[in-house]
């Protein structure tokens, strides 16, 4: 099932979305509901329906949360030949983690498809892209075995985690330049799944190819991500786990390309569908 958070004569709704018609849900367990986070941890089968149906050019996209909870949660260099490509570049002990490498994504105001991406061009020529398999947590858990992890898993949307390589390089932490106004653009669709898939992960600049790989390739694997981040540290629903880009972002090549203003970025995943920014 996929669901859509939008905006519907300014009010917002989350709906169902099949064979292109949207249909709006108007409560679960008799609560009230307005976004994805209403949603978490209710059982799915106590949600009511509106008894109208929109199309998509109707309604106008939301991220599927405008704010998140907290920072978002990212893996780096969770993909092996993506960590080979920035050997170089970026410089961790190992090449390939031992350990899932963690940074966050301090960015309140989520943007999602046909939104505007700031380049923020006054400060920077180094603007990159990385499309990313995102997970929503449902649920609030602490120390979950991988085994358990699945019940943790509200679904899977996904993620433009836009680095400033020169910001990320130049503060010794990479919190900064993953955080920039609008650099985080997330869904439109929330593919309501909790198993281990195997997903092709594409990102196309300007229509051109850059990254072309499944999620089978991650070093570690979404319930791995989830059992090692919650050991002694609790996940809340609504949590976001951005589990890291394959190769082909810009840095990686030589010389690197970097996203201009103008850019079209496309990122698309299997079975969920596709996120598309233009960069100003
Ligand atoms: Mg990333």
């Amino acid at each position: 099932m996929k669901l859509i958070h939008f905006l519907y004569k300014d009010e917002k709704y989350m709906g169902i979305l099949a064979d292109d018609f949207i249909t709006p849900i108007q409560s679960i367990a008799g609560k009230e509901v307005r976004s994805l986070l209403d949603l978490l941890g209710e059982d799915f089968n106590q949600v009511s329906t509106h008894d109208f149906k929109l199309s998509l050019d109707e309604i106008k996209l939301l991220p599927p949360m405008e704010h998140p909870i907290r920072n978002a949660f990212c893996l780096g260099k969770n993909y092996r030949e993506h960590a080979l490509e920035l050997r170089d570049k970026i410089k961790t002990e190992d090449n390939i983690p031992k350990k899932p490498i963690y940074f966050s994504k301090a960015c309140y105001n989520l943007v999602t498809n046909g939104d505007e991406i700031d380049g923020h061009f006054e400060m920077t020529q180094e603007v990159d892209y990385e499309v990313e398999l995102a997970l929503i947590i449902s649920k609030e858990g602490k120390d979950i075995k991988k085994e358990e992890a699945k019940d943790y898993i509200f679904g899977y949307t996904i993620a433009n985690d836009i680095s400033v390589r020169d910001l990320q390089k130049g503060h010794v932490q990479w919190l900064k330049g993953k955080s920039l106004d609008t650099h985080l653009s997330i869904g439109p669709l929330v593919l309501k799944e909790n198993e281990l898939l195997d997903l092709r992960v594409q990102s196309f600049v300007n229509g051109e190819l850059r990254q072309n790989s499944t999620t089978s390739k991650m070093i570690f694997n979404i319930y791995e991500i989830i059992e090692d981040l919650s050991k002694g540290m609790t996940l809340y629903p609504g949590d976001i786990i951005l589990t890291g880009t394959p190769e082909g972002v810009g840095m990686g090549f030589n010389p690197p390309k970097y996203l201009k203003k103008g850019d079209v970025i496309r990122c698309e995943i299997d079975k969920i569908g596709s996120l598309e920014n233009t960069i100003i």
